[in-house]
């Protein structure tokens, strides 16, 4: 790896260290919570923060981060979006809660009338609100059961639907996900996803062999639904072979069977369109939404065929706080945010930004073995120079080692991927372009240095 020389880190003007990372302060708090808080929920960067921005988080030390992860995907507007802040604050003050199960309100309503009106296919659409993606995705479940009378779920490798019994069970990754947690559920089954770094497949092959096995293993009038993401999320920000989902799609239809697209990662601008099912003109049956809609606050949605989701009884969804109204205040100011500012095309100038650059990189550090995404939904894959297709050799302990950098420089970055060799960036989708910039720059420094002390490592 001879051609890989130092990176000088660019001049700090959006960062600010003011101590090592994590500063006393946090360090202090990070005490405090290891005597209340269970060990079981972990923190990546443990900084205690004490105010967000634009792309920027300052912790309790006065430490200022440049932030290109969002919270997972979820401050896209920014932390917060004014219209957010206003929004909640104008329905903290007139009412917290009432449940939308006993004495209903507009918000509720409005944002179902959006969800109708921003996702894929112009058919008779409705909607049910929840308060998490995982609770999301599991009522698309119970609503394609319901409507088909059918029980199988199918979903792909590297899959991540969520933390609670189906969604974990759904879920692709044993640690830290669902290692000790069985027995599963019931009725779940996985079949091969298109991964074209690794399988080299086309999307209508990659497809077919999906396919396939449901005819031949599960039968297709046993399945009620097929729950994909249209671009892998934790399982490492794969994008699918063009043509996969389409397919896919296809087969769901001509097979009574539901197409669930989870796009509770990708949706809402994160990919340069409303929905990355747009991508490939894919109309879903059901859209799972939560994460970015509400710009910071608890809420997710499933919208679908109207005949699907009024399939289900009267009182068959809901929940106390599902479609609370601070966070569906919170969803219209954070959707309003979004068509003033075109959000989706500040995340087709996010990739236009990030990817020549991490490509250019690829070029210089063979441990990048795939740089892939779309919009500001990005990522690097770090394998072992000189590996390739389906035999790469995953290397985690370089991604890890690029986010500790970062991390340590000022940077948020997250991984991902099964094998954990995956370094995922999302910024907000109204990063500065200088800040955006600045926070490139430390990447591909923590990038070029992880590859010579690696190659020193390698080579004593
Ligand atoms: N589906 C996908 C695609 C996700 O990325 C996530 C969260 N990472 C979930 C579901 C679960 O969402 P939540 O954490 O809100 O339950």
């Amino acid at each position: 790896m001879d051609t890989v020389t130092p990176s000088a880190l660019p001049a700090a003007r959006h960062r600010h260290l003011a101590t090592a990372v994590p500063g006393p302060r946090s360090q202090e708090l990070h005490r405090r919570r290891a005597a209340a808080v269970t060990s079981a929920v972990a923190s990546l960067l443990p900084v205690y923060v004490a105010e967000g921005g634009e792309g920027t988080l300052t912790d309790v030390d006065g430490n200022r981060f440049i932030d290109l992860g969002s919270g997972i995907a979820v401050t896209g507007v920014g932390n917060p979006a004014p219209a957010v802040a206003r929004g909640v604050a104008a329905q903290a003050a007139a009412f917290t809660h009432t449940c939308f199960m006993i004495t209903p309100y507009e918000g509720y309503v409005e944002v179902c009338e959006e969800l109708a009106a921003l996702t894929p296919g112009t058919h008779e659409k409705r909607s049910a609100l929840v308060n998490s993606g995982a609770e999301a995705v599991e009522n698309a479940v119970k609503v394609a059961r319901r409507a088909t009378g059918r029980q199988g779920v199918v979903v792909v490798e590297h899959a991540f639907h969520g933390r609670t019994y189906l969604t974990m069970t759904m879920t692709a990754k044993n640690m830290p996900y669902r290692d000790g947690f069985g027995p599963f559920v019931a009725e779940v089954h996985r079949v091969p996803a298109s991964y074209p770094f690794r399988d080299g497949l086309p999307g209508p092959d990659a497809a077919r062999r999906a396919t396939a096995l449901i005819e031949s293993e599960i039968g297709a009038r046993n399945v009620a639904c097929v729950v994909v993401e249209p671009i892998q999320g934790e399982g490492g920000f794969v994008v699918p072979a063009p043509g996969f989902l389409p397919a896919l799609a296809q087969w769901c239809t001509a097979n009574g069977v539901v197409f669930v697209a989870d796009e509770v990662q990708t949706g809402f601008c994160r990919t340069g369109a409303w929905f990355a099912s747009e991508h490939e003109d894919v109309v879903p049956d059901i859209v799972v939404t939560a994460k970015g809609m509400a710009g910071g606050m608890p809420l997710g949605g499933i919208t679908g065929r109207a005949e699907l989701m009024d399939a289900v009884h009267p009182s068959g969804l809901g929940g106390t706080y599902g479609g609370n109204p601070v966070s569906c205040a919170a969803a219209l100011g954070a959707i309003a945010t979004m068509r003033e500012r075109d959000l989706a095309a500040a995340a087709r100038r996010i990739e236009a930004a990030v990817v020549p650059r991490l490509r250019a990189l690829a070029e210089r550090v063979p441990a990048i073995g795939d740089v892939r995404g779309r919009g500001a939904m990005l990522a690097a894959e770090f394998v072992r120079p000189g590996t390739a297709g389906p035999d790469a050799v995953p290397d985690p302990a370089f991604a890890k080692a690029v986010a500790s950098a970062c991390h340590a420089e000022g940077v948020v970055v997250l991984t991902c991927g099964t094998h954990g060799n995956v370094v995922r960036l999302l910024p907000p989708l109204v990063i500065a372009d200088d800040v955006l910039d600045e926070g490139l720059g430390v990447l591909e420094a923590a990038i070029t240095d992880t590859a010579i002390t690696d190659t020193a490592r390698s080579h004593p």
